[in-house]
């Protein structure tokens, strides 16, 4: 089948039946034979659908409804939806692997699934290859695609869940590597008008697992595709702790980006919990970023309070998800009253810490919990709801900012939800 046929297919099971949301009848599950530009995770759902479980859609596992839901494969898809009823008058959110989402309740709207496939070398050079993504390409499969063709960059990035269109929303990151050092651009239609615009690494606006798709631009977007620029001659970043000791502890001094890749992959499976298996969204909070005069009097009532000093906001190290197993170990960068350093540089408190302080760590409420090895990571033990998951992250915060003073900021998106008040 060529590609217009292909795509025929799509427009032949998506849009009849979006006239109009009171005509449209539900719909067994339908597979659409797609072969335009072979996906690396080949998506194979119905492209539209009403009353959907989002269970198997959301990494914390929870059991909510949405009113419609429908898979975009391609940009005339996307043209196509946002000339309909059903998208115009209901509210809409744009889903990738559901890793980074806590939906409290049921969606009464339309959920917009990204599947859309294919990657695509650009350029390439003695030194360097530019490649294109679908943004629903599932990100660990890019990662490892890249490694199987020798290319640099992703390998600290290894085993991160979800698509790689979600990738740039918060800037992911791990083992001391961030999306923003391979990124070159995206491509993101404007739900507004239908434009499709290119954002580069300026426009982004990346810091520490954050974007301008997380401020000004929330919900405005669709990413499309994202466009990353990897080394053919990798240099390796094993400068994070636990990476750099189970390198050592298999011998390896000379690591290939497979050897990282690898070690990663080691490290994450022992310290994450699988979703699969136990409910999650990986770091519920961000860690929070304080003065350093606020740390110095921190100090003074908790002597043992780690911090890492931050020159820049989007300085990943320490404290995050990645870091040793929910103890935290300064990586030399501690800051004490006599350290030296200027009072008033940022410091970065790994939230882990704090939450561990209030005794959060392992507590469980119901089948909601606190991940008894890392207390960054909220849990679905079985049958917890939304609500309670929020409400746990409530409590945790409330109690962090009456014994410290501290907001901690959540990392995972709550859909239709707030956390609490700002201070
Ligand atoms: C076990 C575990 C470990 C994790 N470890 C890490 C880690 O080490 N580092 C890290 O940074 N993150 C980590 N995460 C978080 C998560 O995997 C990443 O944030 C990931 O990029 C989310 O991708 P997703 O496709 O699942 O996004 P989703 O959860 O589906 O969506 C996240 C947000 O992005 C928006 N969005 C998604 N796709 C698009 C699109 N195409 N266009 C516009 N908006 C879009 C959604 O509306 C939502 O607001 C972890 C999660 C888990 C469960």
């Amino acid at each position: 089948m060529d590609v217009s046929t292909a795509f025929n297919y799509t427009s032949y099971y998506l849009f009849p039946l979006f006239a109009s949301p009171s005509n449209v009848q539900i719909h067994s599950i339908r597979t659409i034979p797609f072969t335009n530009n072979p996906p690396l995770n080949t998506p194979s759902n119905a492209p539209y659908k009403e009353r959907i479980s989002l269970k198997p859609y959301n990494t914390f596992g929870i059991d909510v409804t949405a009113d419609y839901w429908v898979e975009i494969f391609h940009l005339d898809d996307i043209a196509r939806l946002l000339g309909t009823d059903l998208y115009r008058q209901y509210p809409h959110f744009i889903l990738g692997g559901g890793s980074n989402v806590l939906f409290p309740g049921d969606y009464h709207g339309l959920i917009i699934k990204n599947s859309i496939p294919g990657v695509t070398v650009i350029s390439e050079d003695e030194c360097h290859v530019v490649v294109r993504t679908g943004a629903g390409v599932v990100w660990d499969d890019l990662v490892r695609h890249c490694l199987n063709n020798g290319w640099g960059g992703l390998e600290n990035l290894s085993m991160i869940p979800g698509l790689t269109g979600a990738a740039p929303i918060q800037n992911i990151g791990a083992y001391g590597v961030e999306l923003k050092e391979t990124f070159v651009s995206l491509d993101a239609v404007q739900l507004d008008n239908g434009q499709t615009e290119s954002f580069d690494r300026e426009r982004c606006q990346f810091s520490y697992r954050d974007s301008i798709f997380k401020r000004s631009c929330k919900g405005r977007y669709l990413i499309t595709s994202v466009t990353l620029k990897l080394d053919k001659k990798p240099k390796m970043n094993i400068s994070y702790g636990p990476l750099k000791a189970m390198l050592s502890e298999k011998g390896v001094d000379q690591p290939t980006i497979q050897d990282v890749s690898r070690a990663v992959r080691a490290v994450r499976s022992y310290k994450l919990p699988d979703p699969s298996i136990t409910g999650n969204a990986g770091s519920f909070f961000k860690n929070p970023l304080v003065t350093g005069d606020r740390f110095a009097q921190l100090q003074d009532s908790y002597p043992d309070i780690p911090g890492y000093p931050v020159v820049d906001q989007s300085d990943s190290t320490g404290g995050d998800i990645t870091a040793s197993g929910g103890k935290i170990t300064p990586s030399g960068g501690k800051i004490t009253s006599s350290g030296g350093r200027s009072p008033s540089s940022s410091v970065k408190i790994p939230a882990a810490w704090l939450i561990e302080k209030c005794g959060f760590k392992g507590m469980r409420d119901g089948d909601a919990g606190v991940h008894k090895r890392h207390a960054l990571i909220l849990v679905n033990h079985g049958r917890a709801s939304g609500e309670q998951l929020l409400g746990l992250a409530r409590n945790i915060r409330e109690t962090v900012l009456e014994k410290f003073g501290i907001a901690l900021e959540p990392e995972v998106n709550i859909v239709n939800g707030d956390i609490g008040i700002k201070p």
